[in-house]
């Protein structure tokens, strides 16, 4: 079996988690919840699978040209910081 190396600190401790991805495009957001992971538990880097990612972006593309209607909405407060 292959020992799988964190990316960015090269450790070899990972768990499996539930998390919340923000996935952007363009100006628009989606927020997924409950997504599978894996977490680096030196640095917490998440580590998602290539079909994780593909459909949480065919999710946001059917959402945004209207195809689909997300599970729940909300209004997201947005500020300049000066
Ligand atoms: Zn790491």
């Amino acid at each position: 079996m292959n020992e799988t190396h964190c990316h960015i600190c090269g450790s070899t401790d990972f768990e499996e988690r539930l998390v919340e991805y923000i996935y952007r495009r363009g100006g628009e957001y989606l927020v997924v919840q409950n997504v599978p992971c894996e977490v680096c538990l030196h640095c917490g880097e998440r580590y998602y699978k290539g079909e994780v990612l593909l459909n949480i972006e065919r999710r946001f593309k059917a959402i945004h040209e209207r195809h689909a209607k997300p599970q729940s909405q909300r209004l997201i407060p947005i500020e300049v910081y000066a």
